[in-house]
């Protein structure tokens, strides 16, 4: 079994001796940034739109991120060193140390850190069959509360999200804003198939800018498929063709129910053929 691989500040130590200090604001507060990138063929997939995002994101929250060519020369020093073809890296700045009140201008020095590790994929079986969802009675605030846009490290509103699908006995749930209408996944975006018409809520209604989302639509105008960005409700999902999820660590991943309505399909046929055509993009932009 590969270890994962721990890149901090310019080096490569082990989980144990990190040594991120206990007062990083990150740790006290949730302030900080992340990005979850998948590397395939030895190659980070879709590299330059993860870092842009990570500066929208630090941009947001004012942080001061490391240079780009720091960001890159860590991300291909965490690769290295986990020395697999395929994995996963979690990229996180936090504001780093300061004193115990929330004040982020006593902080002078973010820390970087990178983890290389296996992608936990959701089992073969279910990844065959398709996930079975709830809608979270969690809403995703909307952005005159915290913009789901914003990739920080304050996850709790996913994780509150996630254990309510979980004590259902459902694997992963479906989120609303707070006017009703559905946003995204706890960790992925959402799309739904209708007379042959791909659908998915534009991220004001409340989702982050999924890279994989934004690879998905650029894969449906080549292969020529009709897609939509549309404010989407519970309807729309319930009585759906197919429904997929979809993300960084998820690829694609088939949706076989939604509160106990099945979808006609599942996997559907234009979610497996996106499959196809992802893994080829992956391929084509991976190896050289
Ligand atoms: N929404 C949320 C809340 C997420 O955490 C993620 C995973 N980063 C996604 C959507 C999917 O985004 P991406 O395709 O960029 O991984």
């Amino acid at each position: 079994m590969t270890e994962p691989v721990y890149w901090l500040n310019g080096r490569l130590v082990t989980g144990t001796d990190a040594g991120v200090p206990l007062n990083d604001h990150g740790l006290l507060y949730g302030d900080g940034v992340f990005e979850g990138i998948r590397f395939y063929n030895g190659r980070p997939l879709r590299l330059a739109a993860h870092l842009d995002r990570l500066e929208s994101s630090a941009r947001a929250l004012m942080l001061k991120l490391p240079s780009r060519t720091e960001l890159q020369a860590g991300v291909d020093a965490a690769i290295t060193a986990f020395d697999q073809p395929e994995g996963y890296l979690r990229l996180v700045v936090t504001r780093g140390p300061g004193g115990l009140g929330l004040d982020p201008t006593q902080c002078e020095q973010p820390n970087l850190f990178i983890i290389a590790d296996r992608v936990a994929l959701a089992e073969d079986a279910k990844r065959r069959a398709g996930l079975d969802l709830i809608t979270a009675s969690t809403r995703r605030p909307g952005p005159t509360v915290l913009d789901p846009r914003i990739k920080s490290l304050n996850y709790l509103n996913n994780i509150l999200a996630r254990m309510e699908a979980y004590r259902a006995g459902a694997d992963e749930a479906v989120l609303l804003n707070e006017r009703g209408f559905v946003a995204e996944g706890s960790a992925e975006n959402i799309f739904v198939v209708r007379n042959d018409r791909l659908l998915t809520p534009p991220v004001s209604d409340g989702a982050l800018d999924g890279i994989t989302r934004g690879i998905i639509l650029e894969l449906c105008r080549e292969e020529g498929m009709e897609a939509a960005e549309r404010s989407l409700t519970l309807y729309d999902i319930h009585t759906a063709d197919e429904c997929f999820l979809c993300g960084t660590g998820a690829e694609i991943l088939p949706v076989r129910s939604v509160d106990g309505r099945r979808m006609k399909q599942s996997p559907g046929l234009l979610t497996r053929r996106l499959e196809g055509a992802f893994h080829r993009l992956v391929e084509k932009e991976t190896r050289s």
